[in-house]
Parts: structure tokens; sequence; C-alpha cells
């Protein structure tokens, strides 16, 4: 016997095979569709405008599982709350909400660590394990959704910054954002998502063609190769001027303006060789630099940026006319970064 699907692994389209299979009505998808992505309902219990026999086809032909949390943290100012999620297989991902004034970001996750091998990273430093599927990467979604429905808020945006290489997961990370995007279930706005990658050029190319208006982050943190090198293996395959060219036609396509991350660590890249090769890079782009203060990892000997560094980095980014902003890093007290709660959690 096949396989019963997973709940959220199944699009639109895969819902009205299954539903024709059963004998239903076309209009059936539509309403478990907006059951699951509207309403956020988990169990086929909940379903109340379907027969009660359907509901129990429901509950024996799919699989309903719902992400369990095995860790949780808060912020001490309670704007950051990061879930530590286990999978079906049991395998753990981060999700991270952050509340702002006027928004609520979830920061999602799209691997079970990473191949990237970033040398500042939490998640680097453990691996790569797994992919997650799109089902596993829309459900952290739902989970931060559900959160903020029971305290009468909606989801805002959703940055896919968690853990994992978006990139290298394409095809399952394309198939969640279009569940997100879909104008009759979840209706996330295109412009409020983000893909964050550490620069895998090929891919970019091809994202550019996906017909897509998201935004696109890039983890740079170097601008000249010896030290992005050194930083992010990724780096020794695609350069610099691969990565660029890229960026730049992801640009030209999507008319979209793309952030360039920088973690700010010192005496490392926050240089003032680095900050004019940055903008050397950076003129005339449609682009904007986020620095963002490093969260120490473990395994990683570096250590955040002083303020008086930070201040000398950015007069050279305004000498240069180059936009940037100093972001806040968000729930440095509950180790916000990137696989640092699992990393915490496995007490590695
Ligand atoms: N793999 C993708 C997305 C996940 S990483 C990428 O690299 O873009 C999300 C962001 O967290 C990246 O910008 C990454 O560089 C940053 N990050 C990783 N380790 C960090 C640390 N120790 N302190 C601050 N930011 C970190
Ligand atoms: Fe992977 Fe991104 Fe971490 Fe690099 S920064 S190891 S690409 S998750």
């Amino acid at each position: 016997m096949p396989k019963k699907p997973a709940v959220y692994d199944l699009s639109l389209s895969d819902w009205e095979t299954l539903l024709a299979r059963w004998g239903q009505p076309r209009y059936r998808a539509k309403q478990v569709w907006s059951w699951l992505y509207r309403k956020l309902v988990t169990s086929p219990a909940q379903m109340t405008s379907l027969p009660k026999a359907l509901r129990q086809q429901l509950e024996d032909g799919v699989r309903w599982y719902i992400p369990r949390v095995l860790a949780q943290q808060e912020s001490m100012d309670g704007e950051t709350r990061k879930d530590l999620l286990a999978m079906e297989d049991g395998e753990q991902v981060e999700v991270v909400l952050m509340r702002y004034i006027e928004r609520r970001s979830a920061c999602i996750s799209t691997q079970v660590g990473c191949a990237m091998g970033c040398k500042f990273c939490a998640t680097g430093q453990m691996g790569f394990r797994r992919n997650l599927t799109a089902g596993e990467i829309v459900a952290q979604v739902l989970h931060v959704a559900r959160e903020l429905q029971s305290q009468g808020q909606k989801l805002t945006n959703v940055v896919l910054m968690g853990m994992g290489e978006p990139l290298l997961n394409y095809k399952h990370t394309l198939a969640a954002v279009r569940r997100l995007i879909h104008p009759d279930g979840f209706q996330m706005g295109q412009r409020r998502i983000t893909l964050s990658t550490s620069g895998i050029a090929p891919q970019i190319y091809r994202l550019a063609d996906e017909g897509l208006q998201i935004n696109l982050a890039v983890s740079l943190h170097a601008a000249t190769d010896d030290l992005r090198n050194e930083l992010m293996p990724i780096n020794r395959k695609y350069n610099l001027n691969a990565l660029f060219s890229a960026v730049q036609q992801y640009i030209n396509v999507t008319n979209r303006r793309v952030t360039f991350e920088w973690i700010m660590i010192d005496g490392v890249n926050d240089t003032r060789e680095q900050a004019e090769a940055l903008a050397a890079r950076l003129g005339g782009m449609l682009a904007h630099v986020n620095l963002i203060p490093m969260n120490p990892t473990t395994n990683y000997a570096g250590r955040p940026s002083t303020p008086e560094a930070i201040a000398e980095f950015t007069k050279v980014l305004e000498r240069r006319h180059i936009p940037y902003t100093t972001r806040l890093r968000r729930g440095l007290d509950i180790n916000a970064g990137c696989g640092q709660l699992r990393s915490a959690y496995q007490g590695e």
C-alpha cells in the first residue's frame, strides 16, 4: 500500500485528485484547503462544513502530523519567541516569531542542519541532516500563525532565514512559497516573503525566472574573495563575481531591491578595507545592506564588532551613498541566532 500523504505536502490540485478518487465533488478541495490555510485547523474533526463520513475518510487517508514543540524560549522583552519543533521522524528545526511595531514575522527553516559550513554559524557547525519537505516548511509558518491567531493577531511576514540553505532545497522551498501565497489559501503577500541565501549562483538565476515578487537576501559577510572563502566555503564554488552577476540578473528580471546581509565580526570583516570593497561592489546597484551584530557561537572564536568599528564602517557606506540599516539583533538573550536553540537543547 502506498504511504499516506502528509497533510501539508498536498497542493490544491493534489487535493482535487485525492478527493475525486474518493468520489467527492470538485468544490470539496477548496473547502478543505480553506479549513487548512485560512481557518488553520489541525484536524478533520474541526472541519464542520464537511459531511461526517468525509471527515472520517480524511482522518484515515491522510497523515495529520502537526509539529510538536520540544523547547521554547522567550526574550526578556517578550518580543521574540523561539520554538524548537519536532518533525514526524523526530528531526528538530527552529522557528522564531519576531514582533515589531507593525509586523509579526516568522523566521523558518528549510533544512535540518546545513552543508554550507559557514564558520560563524551554529547551523553550519552541526552539518547537514536532511531537507525538509514543502509540507514541513509550510507547517512551521502555520504553527506561528496559529499562535498569533490565538492572540487575535495575524502573521504579516515570512523570512526563510532559519536553519538551512533554501536554494539547495529548491523544489520544496518553492513549493512551500507557492503554497503560502495561494489566493484561496494562506494569502501571504509575495512582497512579505524573504528568502535568504548564502549565494548559490545558478539557483539565483533560476529563482529570477519563477515569475515571483519575493524578496531576495544574500548573506555576503565579506567583499573580497580571500576573506569570503575563509568565512563561507561556498565562495570557492561561486565567487563574488559569479554571485554578483546572478544577483544583478535577479534585480534586472524582478526589479526588486536585494538585501545584502553582513554580520559584523570584530577585526574580521568590520575593517575599512572591507567597507570600501563592499561599497565598490554595490555602487549603482538596486541594493541595501543590513548590518547585523554577530551572535557568538560555541565553535567560532569571532566576537561582535565594537560600536566604534560599526560607526567607522557605516561612515564609509554613507560617503559612498550605499543604503544600509543597522539591524537590531532580535532575541540575543534567547540565542535567537540560527541553529542555536537546537544546539543548546542537544547540549552540543
Ligand atoms: N542559509 C541561508 C539562510 C539561513 S542563515 C543564508 O545563509 O542566508 C540566516 C542568516 O543568519 C544569514 O544571513 C546568516 O549569515 C546569519 N547568521 C548565521 N550565523 C550567525 C551568527 N552567528 N550571528 C549572526 N547572524 C548569523
Ligand atoms: Fe548554512 Fe546559512 Fe548557516 Fe551558512 S549561514 S551554514 S548557509 S544556514
